[in-house]
């Protein structure tokens, strides 16, 4: 009788922190969002990135709000000698943060971690050629974003990114869209959308436009998307939404459908802030 009664008190205990948690999450995220944005953090933003003077002023307190949490729940692990700050915490955060403003990011669920580097890093990944050989080269990284909770970034690379806003090439921008697109658990190039004719308008543009980068990148055609986006869905993804903050006015002439897609998907118009 006492045991049957031990599991029925586990159970509702269970239940109970499966609906209360998310409730309690809530709470205390919108408690850190109504906190006031502290002045020296907002200084750091206004004088690092341009667009956010441009930004619809309904979106700035939001950003901030979002800032504020990420800066709250993820935790910043200075690698390779190097001291994390809040600079280096907010350039990350206000940068990342800007892709959620669609709301259907929910805070990166996955990530935990985001491990800095003082500049580019080395990793000796491993290659199966087959049952019996193992190929391990040395590669130069300047970030990653890898599935299980963690993401790479060089800070080298994220003060010269901040400061060669138009160039196309955004370290952050970069991996968190890869996490992004992690957040259904497949790394496909495709984010988590709001309906099924999303998804259906998504494969149309996505496919045509993945196959003509890589029909450019063949042909050596100049193109406006780095190539590196040629290699698969996932990196295609993740490098249009660099060309989409950084070459807008490029992008939307040379690339109007894709551009159009991704204002829909971020709901954000970053042509407005040129
Ligand atoms: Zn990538």
């Amino acid at each position: 009788m006492l045991e049957a009664i031990i599991v029925l008190l586990i159970i509702i205990g269970i239940c109970a922190w499966v609906l209360l948690s998310p409730l309690l999450t809530k709470w205390r995220r919108n408690r850190i969002r109504n906190k006031p944005f502290p002045g020296r953090w907002q200084t750091f933003i206004e004088q690092n990135f341009l667009f956010y003077h441009r930004l619809p002023q309904s979106l700035q307190p939001k950003l901030q709000g979002y800032i504020a949490v990420f800066l709250a729940e993820k935790q910043f692990i200075g690698c390779g000698g190097l001291q994390i700050t809040e600079e280096i915490k907010l350039a990350i955060a206000a940068q990342a943060c800007l892709l959620l403003l669609n709301d259907s990011g929910d805070y990166y669920p996955n990530l935990v971690s985001i491990l800095v580097y003082p500049s580019a890093y080395r990793v000796k990944p491993t290659k199966r050629i087959s049952d019996y050989v193992v190929e391990e080269r040395d590669e130069v990284r300047l970030g990653e974003s890898w599935t299980r909770d963690q993401l790479v970034l060089s800070w080298e690379q994220i003060e010269y990114d901040m400061q060669n806003w138009q160039d196309g090439h955004n370290v952050v921008l970069h991996e968190f869209a890869h996490q992004l697109d992690q957040g259904d658990g497949m790394i496909n190039g495709v984010p988590k959308l709001e309906s099924k004719t999303d998804y259906l308008t998504w494969a149309q543009v996505f496919t045509q436009e993945y196959q003509q980068l890589q029909s450019d990148a063949q042909r050596g055609r100049k193109t406006v998307m780095n190539k590196y986006g040629a290699t698969e869905p996932a990196e295609f993804f993740a490098v249009a939404t660099e060309t989409f903050f950084e070459k807008p006015t490029q992008m939307v002439r040379k690339h109007t459908v894709l551009y159009r897609q991704l204002k829909h998907y971020y709901k954000l118009d970053p042509l407005e802030w040129t």
